[in-house]
């Protein structure tokens, strides 16, 4: 009997997202006819395209989409045309937060990889990014100092008083704990908890906690490492970490460092999960204004984000582990989109990338 197709939102949104998806889906395609599967793909309107149709980033058909979905393939969204719209109605505020919201997508996760052949896209120092590194950012996303009680700014005698309030729930911490150690089964088996444990009362929560979870994994090894010291090691040396598992300020900072010590922006995808295998899978960088419309941007953050969908939303495993070994491929054999190409190396555009990430999917040859 054939597989019920499984439905995909495919929100391409603004700026590179469009061309990026088109060539995208040239991926998807090639992958669907080699492993002999077929997903159902549906557009969606959101950020300024959806603002500029329907008047609202994230109109309540979008919504409705996603939830009679298995899975949200998200482009990105932004740009300068919305840039003077209050702040609550601007294409990244109101769609992506709401959209998080509203699936209670708890775990991002960043994977950041510096390939050994792009290593002077780093802007660390050769010897320290010596043949590359895979570290994987799981960051908690619904709670901490973003959603913490109470919150808000009142008039004192002597001017103003702000709070935000970090408070996490042990079942909060369980659950994303859960997702970095099966993350680190597939991985080098080591779960790094970031914290501030010698002075927040919820660090030593999360100690406790993320220790009960890896009591249940016996064949992962967990250690500790003050969030500061976390920043500072990043740039010392990135490869000592396999998964660093963070509350969500410290995550958001975090995994945009350890983004930036990976070079180019246009080769990080990321997830974010909630309860069962629904997730929304998107590049880590933005709408890219400076080179949309162009067809130069690099397709790879959004084709490694399919990689990710298939296997945590649909259990594909070895599918994802051919994109991932297409797009490897490419790169050692110097496909370069400009991004990631050094002085003297021939960039190409974002369809040749993905046909050529397409060809190799297609000939079962991703290592190259
Ligand atoms: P950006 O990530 O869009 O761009 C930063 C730099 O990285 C630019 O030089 C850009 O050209 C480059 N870059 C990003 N993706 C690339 C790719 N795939 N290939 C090649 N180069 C790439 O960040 P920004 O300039 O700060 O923001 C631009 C717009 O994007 C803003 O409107 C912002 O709100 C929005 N934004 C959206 C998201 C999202 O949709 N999740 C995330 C971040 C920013």
């Amino acid at each position: 009997m054939a597989e019920p197709k499984g439905r995909v939102a495919v929100l391409a949104g603004d700026g590179i997202g469009p061309e990026v998806m088109t060539a995208t889906r040239e991926v998807c395609g090639a992958v669907e006819k080699a492993y002999g599967f077929q997903l159902e793909w549906r557009d969606g309107l959101v950020g300024g395209a959806a603002i500029d149709a329907k008047g609202k980033a994230l109109p309540a058909e979008t919504v409705e989409l996603c939830r009679s979905s298995k899975a949200v393939l998200f482009g990105s969204v932004g740009g300068p045309k919305w840039e003077s719209l209050p702040p609550n109605e601007q294409p990244e505020r109101a769609a992506l937060l709401p959209l998080r919201k509203i699936f209670g997508l708890y775990a991002n996760l960043r994977p950041a990889v510096l390939y050994p052949e792009l290593t002077e896209c780093s802007p660390l120092r050769l010897e320290r990014v010596a043949g590359g590194f895979d570290v994987l950012v799981v960051r908690e996303l619904t709670g901490g100092l973003y959603f913490g009680q109470p919150k808000g700014t009142e008039k004192t005698e002597r001017g103003e008083r702000a709070v935000d309030t970090m408070v996490y729930e042990t079942h909060e911490i369980e659950r994303v704990a859960e997702v970095a150690f099966l993350a680190a089964a597939g991985r080098k088996k080591r779960v790094t908890l970031v914290d501030k444990a010698n002075v927040l009362e919820s660090s030593l929560l999360w100690r406790k906690v993320v220790k009960g979870v890896a009591a249940k994994h016996p064949g992962i090894a967990l250690d500790f490492i003050y969030v500061d010291n976390a920043a500072m090691q990043l740039v010392r040396e990135p490869g000592r970490f396999d998964v660093l598992l963070c509350e969500n300020l410290f995550g958001d900072i975090l995994s945009d460092e350890a983004a930036a010590v990976a070079g180019s922006l246009g080769m990080l995808p990321s997830a974010s999960l909630g309860e069962g295998s629904f997730g929304l899978y998107e590049p880590a960088g933005g709408s890219a204004p400076d080179i949309a419309g162009k067809g130069v941007a690099n397709p790879i953050a959004q084709i490694l984000s399919v990689a990710l969908m298939l296997e945590m939303s649909f259990g594909k495993r070895e599918e994802a582990v051919a994109i991932r070994g297409a797009v490897a491929g490419a790169i050692h054999e110097g496909w370069r989109t400009g991004d990631i190409a050094m002085k003297g190396e021939k960039a190409v555009g974002t369809r040749e990338m993905a046909q050529e990430i397409a060809r190799r999917v297609a000939l079962g040859r991703g290592k190259g």
